[in-house]
This record gives C-alpha cells, sequence and structure tokens, in this order.
C-alpha cells in the first residue's frame, strides 16, 4: 500500500527543502505530463520503510496580473485533489500569517486529511510560532526542520498509520 503526500503552503516556508530531503535524488519530472504543470513537481519519497508520493507545490512566486489568493486556491485544490494526504507547512520562526489563514481555511473546506508542519522549527526562535499554528484549527502542528532533518521522527509517526 502507498500513498501521495502533497506539501503547500506560502512561499519560502520551506515545502521544496523538505521535498528534496524526503525525494533524495529519485525525482519524476512530471512537467510533460498532460494537466500537470510545471507547478507541481512529483517525487518518489522515502521515509523510514514508508515509501510514497510526494507533490511539491511551486508557482506562486512568480509576479502574474492574477492575484496570489486566486492562484493559491487553484494551486492548492490542485495539488490536494491529488493527493490523498496533504501537509500544510508554515514557518514557525514567522508565526502565522494572513496568507497561511487562507491556506488553512481552503485545506479546512477542502475536506482532505491534512497534516500542518511548522518548519524552520530548530532552536527556540520558534516556539512562539508553533504555538500560534494550533490556532489555525488543523490539529497539533509537528515541529519540523526540513532544513536540519529534525522532526522527521514525529512526521514519520503521523504517516505511518496512514500508510
Ligand atoms: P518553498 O518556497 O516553500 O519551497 O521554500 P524553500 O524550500 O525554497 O525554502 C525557503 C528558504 O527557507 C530557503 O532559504 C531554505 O534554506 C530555508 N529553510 C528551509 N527549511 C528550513 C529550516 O528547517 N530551517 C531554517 N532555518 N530555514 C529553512
Ligand atoms: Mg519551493
Amino acid at each position: 500500500m502507498t500513498f501521495s503526500l502533497a506539501i503547500v503552503g506560502r512561499p519560502n516556508v520551506g515545502k521544496s527543502t523538505l521535498f528534496n530531503r524526503l525525494v533524495g535524488k529519485r525525482l519524476a519530472l512530471v512537467d510533460d505530463q498532460p494537466g500537470v504543470t510545471r507547478d507541481l513537481r512529483e517525487g518518489a519519497a522515502r521515509l523510514g520503510d514508508l515509501r510514497f508520493t510526494v507533490i511539491d507545490t511551486a508557482g506562486l512566486e512568480e509576479a502574474t496580473d492574477e492575484s496570489l489568493q486566486g492562484r493559491m486556491r487553484k494551486l492548492t485544490e490542485r495539488a490536494v485533489d491529488m493527493a490523498d494526504i496533504c501537509l500544510f507547512m508554515i514557518d514557525a520562526r514567522t508565526g502565522v500569517t494572513p496568507t497561511d489563514e487562507v491556506f488553512a481555511d481552503i485545506l479546512r473546506k477542502r475536506s482532505k486529511h491534512v497534516i500542518l508542519a511548522a518548519n524552520k522549527a530548530e532552536g527556540s526562535a520558534a516556539d512562539g510560532g508553533v504555538i500560534e499554528a494550533y490556532g489555525l484549527g488543523l490539529g497539533e502542528p509537528i515541529r519540523l526542520s526540513a532544513e536540519h532533518g529534525e522532526g522527521l521522527n514525529d512526521l514519520y509517526s503521523v504517516l505511518m498509520p496512514l500508510a
């Protein structure tokens, strides 16, 4: 049994860093697949004995005429619909922003399995942001440091029963 996990969240929270850590070199570029744009990147993830497909979302970084909120909604909905589980990432050093609140709102309404991750959580500078994350109404946040590889054991514990 395997599953797919979409990593969503506003730009710069560390989504691609986690994606790269989970995928290593096992990257499948999906650019040329019909219906999938370069805004979504898919890879074969490994976490302990778990094997799953991970989807990274990008494409919110570029400035276009369309509003960030509109693009966020579309991209997030597409990623969430593609995946069995959604990992919603915030930056624990910055804390919860209004943009994070918009994402949380989309995800709560989408009624898929959502895992909340407070990234950049290495060290005590992140404690306030982790506490704020509880207020998003998406359950208990997992403390992660994608860059330093911390909290992956907690991510494993949450994913393992879903596999
Ligand atoms: P994305 O836009 O959400 O995909 O974010 P990126 O993965 O590109 O990361 C944005 C920035 O955050 C980069 O400079 C990363 O090095 C940094 N970053 C990612 N994860 C962590 C982390 O766990 N701790 C810290 N301090 N920085 C991180
Ligand atoms: Mg990225």
